[in-house]
C-alpha cells in the first residue's frame, strides 16, 4: 500500500489543534441536520487537542453539532505543569472532554510505565493512552514484540486504561499476537489502511475495539492502493478540502461505505465514530460543518438498529461520559 503517501495523514500534526477564535453566541446554537441524515447525538472518540488554543471554540462547535463528548489526546510533556494545563483547559467544560495521555515521544524509551503513572497521578481523569501512532517517529523500526509493549499492555490491563494504537499497515500479524497474549487489555485501534483485515480481527479478538473516523472515511483509494485523505495537510488545507468535498461527497460516501461498513457490521458493539481532527483548519466552522454532515450521512447508511450504537452509544457504554475535574 502507499505507505509513503498516507504516512503523512491522520494525526500528523499534533501541535496544531483547535483554533477557531471568535466563535460564540449564534455560532454555538445547535444546527438542524439535513433532511434524511442521522440526526441524533454524536460522541467523538478520536480528536487531537492543542492545549494552547481556546477550549471555548471547541465547546461551541460541540454544541453546534450535538456532540456530547470528545476524547482528546492531550499532550503531557512539561511535568506537573502539563497536568495543570489539562485541568485548566477541560474543567470549565466538564463533562464534555475526556482526556487520554499523549506523550509525543522523541525516543521509544520516553513511553514507559513510569511516565504513564506520573501522568495518571497528575490527571486522574485520564482514561487511556494515545494516540500511539506507530508509523511515525520514533516507532518505525519498533515492533509490538519489542519493549515497551509487553509492559504497557500489562499496565493498561491493571489500571483499566485504554491503549489507542494506530498500527503500521504491515503490523497486523504482530497486533494479533499481542491481542492474544493480553486478552484483558482493551486496545482501541484506528487506521486508514487494512480495511479488509479489520472484520476478521474484530471477530477473532474480543479485546480489540475500533474507531472509524472522519479522516478515514473522507478519503479516496487510488488505483495504486494508496489512500488520499482529504483532511490531510498534504492535500492543501481548507480550500482544497472544501472544493473536493463539495464535488466528490456522494462518491466518497459510497466508496467509504463499501470499504468500512463491514468493520462496523463485524462487531457492532465495539466499533465507534470519531473525527481525527488534528489541524487548526479542521476546526474552521466551514470545514467542521462538513465533517459533521458527512458523519451524519454515513451513519444514516448503516442499518437503522446500528446507527446510534456507532454514533455515540457504544462510546458512552465503553468509554463513559466525560469526567468531572
Ligand atoms: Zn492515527
Amino acid at each position: 500500500m502507499g505507505l509513503l503517501i498516507v504516512s503523512l495523514v491522520a494525526c500528523a500534526v499534533d501541535e496544531d489543534g483547535p483554533a477557531a477564535p471568535g466563535l460564540g453566541g449564534e455560532d454555538c446554537v445547535a444546527r438542524t441536520p439535513a433532511a434524511g441524515v442521522y440526526a441524533g447525538p454524536l460522541y467523538d472518540t478520536h480528536a487531537h487537542a492543542d492545549l494552547s488554543s481556546a477550549p471555548a471554540a471547541l465547546d461551541c462547535l460541540a454544541d453546534r453539532h450535538n456532540l456530547r463528548t470528545l476524547v482528546l489526546f492531550a499532550g503531557q510533556t512539561g511535568g506537573d505543569n502539563a497536568g495543570n494545563r489539562v485541568h485548566n483547559w477541560m474543567s470549565p467544560y466538564a463533562p464534555r472532554f475526556l482526556p487520554f495521555v499523549h506523550l509525543d515521544p522523541k525516543s521509544v524509551s520516553d513511553v514507559s510505565v513510569t511516565e504513564l503513572d506520573r501522568a495518571l497521578a497528575r490527571t486522574p481523569q485520564i482514561r487511556g493512552v494515545g494516540e500511539l501512532a506507530l508509523y511515525r517517529p520514533p516507532w518505525q523500526a519498533n515492533h509490538l514484540s519489542d519493549p515497551p509493549w509487553a509492559s504497557l499492555f500489562q499496565w493498561a490491563a491493571q489500571k483499566n486504561m485504554w491503549l489507542m494504537i494506530h498500527p503500521r499497515s504491515d503490523q497486523i500479524d504482530e497486533l494479533e499476537t499481542i491481542l492474544a497474549a493480553y486478552p484483558n487489555t482493551k486496545v482501541l485501534v484506528h487506521t486508514a489502511w487494512n480495511a479488509s483485515d479489520m472484520p476478521r480481527l474484530l471477530q477473532t479478538y474480543a479485546n480489540i475495539y475500533f474507531t472509524i473516523d472522519a479522516a478515514t472515511l473522507i478519503s479516496v483509494e487510488q488505483p495504486s492502493g494508496s489512500v488520499d485523505v482529504l483532511m490531510s495537510p498534504v492535500t492543501g488545507g481548507k480550500d482544497e478540502f472544501i472544493q473536493r468535498y463539495d464535488v466528490e461527497r456522494d462518491a466518497i460516501l459510497l466508496d467509504s461505505y463499501q470499504r468500512w461498513s463491514p468493520t462496523m457490521l463485524a462487531a457492532p458493539d465495539r466499533v465507534m465514530w470519531g473525527t481525527d481532527t488534528f489541524a487548526a483548519w479542521h476546526y474552521d466552522p466551514a470545514v467542521y460543518d462538513r465533517i459533521m454532515d458527512f458523519a451524519r450521512r454515513w451513519t444514516a447508511m448503516l442499518p437503522a438498529e446500528l446507527r446510534e450504537a456507532y454514533a455515540y452509544r457504544n462510546a458512552e457504554r465503553l468509554l463513559g461520559s466525560g469526567p468531572q475535574f
